[in-house]
């Protein structure tokens, strides 16, 4: 019988991955609360963080994760066959797989997270920025790791506009529940008053 990986191995091995390559759960989180503060003046960092969290939970996230940095690294240690090797390890503008990796798990966040992937594709924001710039000097490759964190990124920004709407809307029948019970009270009140009068 094929062993078969648990879980909780896998999901290790991708969060230990993304911090040996430099990359912190609150990097991803700026970039999150970069995208979505214009729409939610009231945002913190907080819930921008335990929605990049959640994220990461996702097993499909995590095996995007562990192929890419695979082939990063990979790339910088020479260790791929060319002509492979020299297209990752240079960021060929035309190789694409690094985006159609990444962009797998992004669909299943709906469409503010394709939307924000291709936003962050073309700005890169942030830690993305930082990957694809100054790291890059130093012989690092990061060709899937950029589009990676992108695609983090983007799916938190789309699963917490989401739940922001929901607890709003949550707050809102909260609220008129609440006035609603209040009336009664106050109506039950007024006609023991006009009761005990007559
Ligand atoms: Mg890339």
């Amino acid at each position: 019988m094929k062993k078969q990986v648990h879980s909780i191995e896998v999901r290790n091995a991708a969060l230990a991955r993304l911090e040996e390559r430099g990359v912190t759960i609150k990097d991803i989180a700026e970039i999150v609360y970069e995208m979505q503060a214009p729409y939610h003046p009231e945002l913190t960092l907080e819930p921008c963080i335990e929605s990049v969290k959640a994220v990461l939970e996702k097993r499909e996230m995590q095996h995007a994760i562990l192929v890419g940095i695979e082939l990063d690294t990979l790339a910088e240690k020479g260790m791929l066959s060319e002509p492979l090797q020299s297209i990752i390890a240079q960021d060929e503008g035309l190789f694409g797989c690094d985006e159609t990796l990444a962009i797998g798990s992004v669909f299943a966040y709906g469409s503010i997270a394709v939307t924000t992937f291709g936003h962050l594709d073309k700005h890169k924001i942030g830690v993305i920025n930082k990957l694809d710039t100054t790291l890059a000097e130093d012989g690092q490759v990061h060709t899937f790791l950029d589009d990676l964190v992108a695609s983090v990124a983007a799916n938190a920004s789309s699963r917490m506009a989401h739940r922001m709407r929901d607890e709003q809307e949550a707050a809102a029948a909260r609220a008129e529940a609440e006035a609603e019970a209040l009336a009664e009270i106050r109506l039950e009140g007024k006609k023991d008053g006009e009761e005990q009068a007559g």
